[in-house]
């Protein structure tokens, strides 16, 4: 299928410029079939890979077949999930932003009635929905759709392996007579092609070929790794890359908060999404995750699904999913709209004949690696910091310090000399050395002001606690700087830090990264507000930034960590 220019479309001046404004450059193949197909009144049946424009393909027919002087229910898109729903009336909102008098609501469950009681009231002709919250919402009167002229089912067998299938025949079964259906679904079950077979007037069929489109812009790799090994594997492959902006999918909640906790510890600026998390915390990820207000989502493909993110770097397959289906729909979050990215995939034993399975069916294209040694790891380590360097001499983003240089060099030093002390004491993250900028320390600072809070991750703590191998050379390893900064033997009482009485210790098999896990994951507030944590045999002594402490004592108080149920409290001086 080719893509054409969207003004061949015969779309408006002012859905040509919001297209404009959003930098769409040309339409998609799924666009160019089913735009002027919905404008010539059809109904249509779509399917078209995951990242390949489905949602402008419907939103746009819909606003232009928006009457705006008509304050009523037009067009009605259903949407598995909320998630889904609050996106896709997103791109409505902007598609739209030009079409005066013309506005769309959400409607999801998990919300206040409301807030889309009043927005269907002042008029808005596009809902966008959860077949569940519009069932309700039209049986408590507020939903209205008589006036309708457009119904879109998106992901139409997702929504029906969620359980919505009652609800969409009931929905469907009461639209008006005169009205056009568009439905994609990425599979075509029986129930599918039944309920299009009696609610559709002879369909226009699309189908544009996943191959083509989608697949080759994603590089597939798969690394053979033991369970244990998992974790330092991906923290690995992370830096190797240098990624900073990237899905990790696990197949669990539990591993989801698992690895959440772990990677917190070493520094990482990660969020998890699952289905025991609030709507308003996941909307509030999601939100923060589209700024890059933190590098990695963990996820469970659910809390995932059909989540829209741009330029992502990279998806992790943590755990091998279920099916080919699932693989593809993960691997599509990254490389979208024509960008290309890269899909790593973790195997643990019999897994392997599993995602040969997956090759085999859905022919994937995806080749097998091995993960990077601690050398390779080290080497990249050192390139970042080389190029960190180097960028800061070109932009000369720095103090001249000429006078202590002056007098070192007539002492005789050598400037090469001088240089690598000053890395080697970089480095060592010697706690006596003020750091060379403006920011202040990491564990003082708070985490909102200035640079986000990850923005130091390469130089923040700790790895490998689970793999002595990995502890072994510390050597031009910027995140390794601070590393000593949880391994300090005595309370150092930091200015601006609280130190707290924890009631486990060695006896319980409690590691530092364990504690600095629990605060983090548990407070979600960046694992710097640790300071130095002071492991004794039955009990710790852990420095927190002392205006979190009062959260922390009270998040952790009761839970439990090694099995132990935790006391938290102010030590006091004798401890
Ligand atoms: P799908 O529903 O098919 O999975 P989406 O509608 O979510 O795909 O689109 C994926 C991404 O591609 C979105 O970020 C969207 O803004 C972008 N996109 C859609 N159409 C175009 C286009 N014509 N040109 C460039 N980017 C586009
Ligand atoms: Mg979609």
């Amino acid at each position: 299928m080719e893509k054409r220019r969207f003004n061949e479309l015969g779309l408006s001046p002012e859905i040509l410029k919001a297209v404009d404004k959003m930098g769409f450059e040309e339409a998609s193949p799924i666009q160019t079939a089913v735009i002027p197909l919905l404008l010539a009144g059809r109904d249509v049946v779509g399917q078209s890979a995951t990242g390949s424009g489905k949602t402008a393909a419907f939103a746009i027919p819909a606003i232009e077949s928006v009457d705006a002087a008509k304050k009523s229910v037009q067009a009605l898109i259903l949407c598995p999930t909320r998630e889904l729903a609050v996106q896709v009336a997103e791109e409505v909102a902007k598609l739209a932003s030009f079409k005066r008098g013309v506005q769309e609501v959400p409607i999801y469950g998990g919300q206040s009635y409301e807030r889309q009681y009043r927005a269907l009231k002042a008029g808005a002709q596009i809902v966008i929905g959860t077949p569940g919250r519009v069932m309700d919402l039209m049986e408590r009167g507020a939903l209205r759709l008589d006036a309708l002229r457009l119904v879109v089912l998106d992901e139409a067998d997702r929504m029906l392996d969620m359980g919505f299938r009652d609800d969409i025949n009931h929905i469907l079964g009461l639209v008006p007579e005169e009205r056009q259906i568009l439905c994609f679904s990425a599979t075509m079950p029986r129930e599918i092609k039944d309920l299009i077979t009696r609610f559709t007037r002879n369909p226009e069929w699309v189908k544009i070929e996943a191959q083509a489109q989608n697949a080759p812009q994603v590089e597939q790799i798969y690394f053979e790794v033991d369970r244990r090994s998992k974790l330092e594997a991906l923290t690995r492959l992370i830096d190797v890359n240098d990624f900073r902006y990237g899905i990790i999918f696990c197949s669990t909640k539990i591993m989801v908060d698992e690895l959440d906790e772990h990677l917190h510890a070493r520094g990482y600026a990660v969020d998890r999404l699952h289905g025991d998390i609030s709507q308003a915390q996941r909307n509030r990820v999601m939100e923060k995750f589209r700024r890059r207000g933190f590098e990695f989502l963990i996820a469970t493909d659910v809390a995932a699904r059909g989540l829209d993110v741009d330029e992502l770097e990279v998806v992790f397959n943590y755990d091998l999913p279920n099916d080919a289906e699932d693989y593809t729909h993960r691997i599509g979050r990254t490389g979208r709209a024509g960008k290309s990215g890269q899909a790593f995939t973790f195997v643990s034993g019999r897994e392997l004949y599993k995602l040969q399975g997956m090759v085999r069916y859905a022919k994937l294209n995806i080749r097998r690696e091995r993960i990077p040694s601690l050398d390779e790891v080290e080497e990249a380590r050192t390139n970042v910091f080389f190029e960190k360097i180097r960028s800061t001499l070109d932009a000369r983003e720095f103090k001249p310090h000429d006078r202590m240089i002056d007098r070192l060099l007539d002492q005789g030093y050598a400037s090469t000399d001088i240089c690598s002390a000053l890395i080697h004491l970089l480095q060592q993250g010697s706690s006596g050395a003020a750091k060379p900028t403006a920011a202040s320390p990491a564990p003082a600072a708070k985490p909102s002001s200035g640079a986000p809070d990850w923005a130091e991750r390469k130089t923040s703590p700790q790895r490998g606690d689970s793999e002595p191998a990995s502890d072994d050379d510390t050597s031009a390893a910027p995140r390794s700087a601070k590393k000593s900064k949880y391994e300090r033997p005595a309370r150092t009482g930091e200015a601006g830090m609280v130190t707290l009485f924890f009631n486990v210790g060695r006896k319980q098999l409690v590691t530092p990264a364990d504690i600095v896990g629990k605060v983090a994951g548990v407070t979600r507030l960046p694992a710097s507000v640790v300071g130095a944590i002071d492991l004794r045999q039955r009990h710790s002594l852990v420095d927190v930034v002392a205006e979190h402490a009062p959260l922390v004592m009270q998040k952790l108080g009761g839970i439990r960590i090694k099995g132990e149920v935790l006391d938290v409290k102010i030590a006091t001086a004798e401890e």
